[in-house]
């Protein structure tokens, strides 16, 4: 039997592995996937559980057996979609989704050999939710397949991720994503010859993710201006200019207001450019207590940038000031009054050179 591993672009490594585990029918019960948005979790994901499923003897998944096609429909009865919090407002995975799991874990499959659970948004479990599924994945029944998909790795307890095994999607470097635009996105050779710029912000932006970069690449030139994501991290990176430019000179703090009262005057723009900030702290705490290595996969600046930057800050007031921006962003629908939030997120910002 063979295993059609063309899924997904790249990832040679990861879709070899799997494709071996799946031949020998030597999958472990809960695999964690981690990447960035549009890095392909959720195709990886189906596949999975389709070629696991599929009984086509020649090659799986077969695409076209009742199996694969209501896989791919997100139709069958055996594969769980828990949380889904795309389609929701709420903002993280609770203790019920996670019990109603419990109810139906030890029920035989309908019509499927392996029976998967799939937790898109994994990392917004809440800690009493991680508690409870602790349980569920210390004995699985054996028809059992868990696959929690996540940004971050450490949002998770490390007694769950003690015990999955986990599988990180490839992040692809900006050449290879510039060639991938050039070949697959109907805009980019146009968009070469008259806006280079235009390619490259999406490029830099997409951070890894094809997923993103298509999505980027596929907006008309007036929704991109728009884009609020484009312009949050513009204004974040702009941010960190001031604060650390090569030279380092004592007008940062002039700096930041005026961005601040240009880029960050209502309560949405802070709400995202404080969500931004605070991805890039992370990116400097990684940076910072990988004491010399390389650190782990950032999410906002290239390594080298990230480890000059970190350098260049207390440890203590990283940590400080990922605390006071995120807190600004979490309470922000109890408080939207501008001018203070500003205040707070400028102020949290200070500490890095301090
Ligand atoms: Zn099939």
């Amino acid at each position: 039997m063979i295993v059609d591993r063309n899924c997904l672009f790249g990832n040679e490594a990861l879709l070899s592995f799997l494709s071996d585990r799946i031949a020998e029918r030597n999958a472990p019960h809960a695999y964690l996937l981690e990447g960035p948005d549009g890095s392909g979790k959720k195709t990886l994901a189906l596949w999975l559980a389709e070629a696991l499923n599929c009984r086509n003897e020649e090659a799986v998944p077969c695409k076209r057996c009742r199996f694969c096609r209501t896989i791919a429909a997100m139709q069958s009865p055996d594969v769980f979609w828990i949380g889904m919090l795309e389609n929701t407002a709420k903002k993280s995975i609770g203790v019920d989704e996670i019990r109603a799991i419990a109810e139906t874990i030890y029920l035989l499959p309908n019509d499927l050999e392996t029976k998967v659970y799939i937790i898109p948004d994994a990392d917004t479990m809440t800690q009493q939710a991680q508690n409870a599924f602790l349980k569920l994945l210390e004995e699985p029944p054996s028809y059992v397949l868990f696959l929690l998909l996540c940004e971050n790795r450490y949002a998770l307890l490390p007694t769950v991720r003690s015990r999955v095994q986990l599988l990180t999607m490839e992040r692809f470097s900006e050449e290879v994503l510039r060639e991938w635009a050039m070949r697959n996105c109907e805009s980019a050779p146009r968009l070469s010859e008259t806006k280079p710029e235009v390619i490259s912000t999406a490029v830099r932006l997409a951070d890894g993710s094809i997923g993103r970069l298509k999505a980027f690449l596929a907006l008309s030139e007036k929704d991109r201006e728009k884009h609020p994501y484009f312009e949050a991290c513009e204004t974040a990176g702009q941010c960190f200019d001031a604060l650390f430019p090569e030279e380092p000179g004592p007008a940062f703090r002039t700096e930041l207001m005026k961005i601040f009262l240009k880029r960050a005057d209502t309560r949405d723009r802070l709400v995202r450019l404080a969500d931004l900030l605070c991805t890039a702290l992370r990116d400097l705490i990684l940076c910072a207590e990988s004491s010399g290595e390389r650190p782990g996969e950032l999410l906002f600046f290239n390594p080298e940038r990230g480890i000059r930057i970190a350098g260049q800050c207390v440890r203590s007031r990283i940590w400080e000031s990922y605390r006071d921006l995120a807190s600004v962003r979490d309470s922000s629908d109890a408080n939207p009054n501008v001018p203070l939030m500003q205040n707070s997120m400028m102020r949290a910002l200070y500490l890095l050179r301090q």
